[in-house]
């Protein structure tokens, strides 16, 4: 059987065929940047990373529309005194280190709002038109969609127009409680630069029209799948939809939400102060045991983080490494024909990522065995199939020994010596020293307990 994916606005499996014979394209929300990354914008982001590999190792090209809203409240409310758009700049990097750590692969597009207001004017442009959208009845450059034009608002979430709440009727011009903001008018507080000239006046987009025009510039007005995380399900991708069917687009062919990030069973919340942060993990075990922990869940299920969770991860992911290097096998020539059904099934089955752990673990298990009875053929095999399921995990990197000459290796691992011993003498300095000279060369180090790792930067 070929992959079925779960559609959450039919609610039910769906076998998936490409629009396109042959090519899958994808728009997924990305982060509004205003401020670093947390656990559910890394989840997202590797779900359909994830996905993505899945989809190009089944022989699909896939086109990735991933968006950064760099222009939104939290973003000029966070920058405070600072250059808005230079902030925006600044976080969205550690998003990107994050993302690159991780190993979530680039989107073929990463579009930032504030490029495509041309965009997003037309839009609204053709709402009005169309009777779907008005400017504000107070004569401000406010612009909303007017929710009770649309008679299938709401059939992303099944709700009925009456039964959702809404802003005060009267707030900013609005008709009815349900309409949003596609323009918001400039407020005289906010500095000018943050303001765009539009047909109704000084105004920035709001938030759902930022993903509907740059999903139809770079996808067109039919694409396959829409992903995001299952919080902005209400209401910003009812909002897209809404907009962009009313505009008289298809929009998106199935629509996919991952599940949220639970800290010790309680939902992760910023008020609740149980966030956890990338240092925070990065004390308990290395970036490809983080990816790995973040896969072990089926993406429609809660991901539970607990103390032990990465480093549960790393002692998984180091039995998988802990195999390969002990048949002598290299990180070269994956194929991908090599990959054993029940893995193939497991990952047409929406993902069922703990299954495809299962059969990995399996063969890297019955790799071990035929090792030590040593059947070569055996072992030829199952390190194939090892090879090939974390490949299409995208964790191959785990043991990839870095493409460096033998002198640059043996340069670095006496540097790091060195350093050690300053350390273990409280040399600091020198330490200190020694760890600038090892970027310098392009190194990054990475202290776990009992040893120092370390990559070459990018
Ligand atoms: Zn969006």
């Amino acid at each position: 059987m070929g992959l079925q994916l779960f559609d959450s606005k039919e609610q039910q499996l769906r076998d998936f065929v490409p629009l396109k014979a042959g090519v899958v394209e994808m728009y997924v929300c990305g982060p509004t940047v205003q401020s670093a990354p947390h656990l559910g914008h890394l989840r997202s982001a590797l779900v359909y990373d994830l996905l993505r590999r899945w989809l190009k190792a089944t022989g699909l090209e896939v086109i990735l529309v991933r968006n950064v809203t760099d222009i939104d409240d939290k973003v000029l409310v966070n920058a405070g005194s600072r250059d808005w758009l230079e902030f925006a700049r600044e976080v969205e990097q550690t998003f990107i280190d994050a993302y690159n750590n991780l190993w979530i692969l680039e989107p073929t597009h990463a579009p930032h709002a504030t490029e495509h207001i041309d965009d997003m004017i037309a839009l609204t442009k053709k709402l009005i038109d169309r009777g779907h959208a008005y400017q504000a009845e107070d004569g401000s450059a406010n612009v909303f969609f007017h929710s009770a034009s649309w008679p299938s608002y709401g059939e992303l979430t099944n709700q009925k127009l009456e039964n959702m709440e809404g802003e005060p009727e009267s707030s900013f011009g609005r008709r009815s409680p349900q309409d949003f903001a596609l323009f918001k008018a400039h407020k005289p507080e906010e500095p000018e630069s943050a303001a765009w000239q539009t047909p109704w006046g000084l105004a920035r987009p709001g938030w759902h029209i930022e993903c509907s025009a740059m999903a139809k510039h770079f996808l067109g007005e039919a694409f396959d799948i829409h992903g995001g995380g299952l919080d902005l399900r209400f209401p910003h991708h009812e909002n897209e939809l809404a907009q962009s069917r009313a505009a008289g687009d298809h929009f998106a062919n199935f629509w996919l939400h991952n599940a949220l990030v639970t800290i010790n069973g309680s939902k992760m919340s910023k008020s609740s102060g149980n966030g956890v942060s990338v240092e925070e993990l990065l004390e308990q075990g290395s970036w490809a045991a983080i990816r790995y922990w973040l896969v072990s869940a089926q993406y429609r299920s809660n991901l539970d983080y607990t103390k032990a969770s990465i480093k549960d991860a790393q002692a998984a992911l180091e039995r998988i490494v802990g195999f390969i290097k002990r048949v002598g096998a290299t990180g070269k020539d994956v194929d991908l024909t090599k990959l054993p059904e029940d893995f193939i099934q497991a990952m047409n089955a929406d993902l069922n990522t703990p299954l495809a752990l299962a059969v990995l673990h399996e063969s890297v298990r019955a790799g071990n065995t035929a090792f030590d009875n040593g059947d070569s053929k055996e072992v030829e095999a199952q390190v194939e199939a090892v090879k090939a399921m974390i490949h299409v995990l995208g964790l191959s990197k785990a043991y990839q020994e870095p493409e460096v000459s033998k002198e640059f290796k043996a340069q670095i691992e006496e540097l790091i010596a060195k350093r050690q011993q300053a350390k273990t003498a409280k040399d600091f300095n020198t330490a200190d020293k020694i760890r600038a000279e090892l970027e310098g060369l392009g190194v990054i180090i990475k202290d776990l307990p009992n040893e120092t790792i370390w990559s070459i930067n990018g």
